[in-house]
């Protein structure tokens, strides 16, 4: 099935490079929707690892190929919390956060084809040309242009503001059906595509037994995903029995484990006549999450690894020799935005019940103190932007 699903990519990436190069009639350009203002709020991620909300500089188009988003609905993520903790080293100082947003064309270059201004959208987390070796083959994470993989949000000014400019927009953008709201959108471009990729690179088979690590909302996404592949038991594993609970009633796991109350190895060999797990995806991260990931994998398994670690990690290759394992890991490429879309209006893909609180971009700040603290149960914010 993985292979199946990597075919898909590269075809769709061909198709979208083929898309780019071929020969369409000029547009006047460049083309926008209503007058912007000259300045906006934008939260900030500054040198001393703080976060502020300041007023900058309403974005301009640079590129031929790049589109001024006005957005609608913005969110934080985990990566931005790691981006302040100083843990993502390619981070600018000076950058506007934010790499999950949806909202409508303002503005498009000359170049861009298949957007025009009042288009609604949802922003990939990547940008990526879409016409390098890695592009090619799906792999956009390491696009080798100098603005791809991850650059918004973390290299180039990102989407917690009014606007944002958005490089490679015939790549970097995807279209939200009438019937799709904003907040179904919203993490399209990021955590529902890393759930994704996630899922397809774990190889998973009908019947196999797939164990999650890791319930928060990178997690979530992962198991709605592992559940499109029709394992036999998803099992959901988190310290927190609350997220357990949410991802047993929402379906999206079979079993809950809360290694602060259960040996999660013991109790999924019980579940799997002695084995272990036939696929693990670690979407934790945390101290012992890797370690939890290699020991609950059945000899054979794959192991995939798509968390994002603050601290290097021990591989103890003597203790795990003989058990074979295929170990995968991440950052995501994002180059499946469409196909999310599709299952989002067929309603395959659900993740209403991951938006916990709501705010004002004016009011960021404060969502900031609650994301980072895990206060007031919260999982994933949508900040509306007006
Ligand atoms: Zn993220
Ligand atoms: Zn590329």
């Amino acid at each position: 099935m993985q292979s199946d699903m990597q075919t898909q990519v590269s075809q769709s990436q061909a198709a979208q490079s083929q898309a780019t190069q071929s020969p369409v009639p000029q547009s006047p350009a460049p083309q926008s929707r209503t007058p912007q203002p000259k300045t906006m709020k934008a939260a900030v991620y500054k040198e001393n690892g703080t976060i502020t909300l300041e007023d900058r500089p309403v974005p301009r188009l640079k590129d031929p190929q790049d589109a001024i988003i006005k957005v609608t609905l913005t969110t934080i993520c985990s990566s931005d919390i790691h981006i302040k903790n100083g843990a993502v080293p390619r981070a600018v100082p000076g950058t506007i956060l934010g790499h999950e947003f949806v909202g409508i064309v303002e503005q498009t270059g000359e170049e861009v084809r298949r957007f025009k201004p009042g288009d609604r959208v949802a922003v990939n987390v990547e940008t990526f040309c879409g016409e390098c070796y890695f592009c090619k083959r799906g792999y956009v994470n390491n696009c080798t242009h100098e603005h791809g993989g991850w650059a918004l949000g973390c290299r180039i000014d990102g989407g917690q503001a009014g606007y944002v400019r958005v490089p490679f927009a015939d790549n970097g953008l995807t279209r939200i059906p009438g019937e799709v709201t904003d907040e179904a959108a919203l993490f399209t471009g990021d955590i529902l595509s890393t759930g994704y990729w996630g899922a397809s690179l774990a190889e998973i088979k009908p019947a196999d037994t797939v164990a999650v690590i890791g319930a928060g909302p990178t997690g979530l996404c992962t198991l709605m995903c592992a559940r499109l592949y029709g394992p036999g038991m998803i099992i959901a594993i988190d310290t927190s029995d609350e997220r357990l609970e949410l991802a047993k009633d929402q379906g999206l796991a079979d079993v809950g484990l809360n290694p602060l109350k259960q040996d999660v190895e013991q109790e999924i060999r019980k579940l799997t006549f002695g084995r272990g797990a036939d696929a693990v995806l670690e979407v934790a991260g945390g101290r012992d999450t890797f370690q939890m990931a290699w020991k609950i994998a059945r000899p054979n398994a794959v192991v995939c690894v798509v968390a994002l670690y603050e601290e290097p990690q021990i591989l103890p290759l003597p203790d795990m020799y003989g058990k074979n394992l295929v170990f995968k890991t991440g950052g995501v490429d994002a180059s499946c935005c469409e196909e999310i879309m599709k299952l989002i209006k067929a309603g395959k893909l659900d993740t209403s019940c991951l938006i916990t609180h709501r705010a004002k971009l004016e009011n960021i700040m404060e969502a900031y103190d609650v994301f980072e603290n895990k206060r007031d149960h919260v999982i994933k914010y949508a900040i509306e932007v007006t």
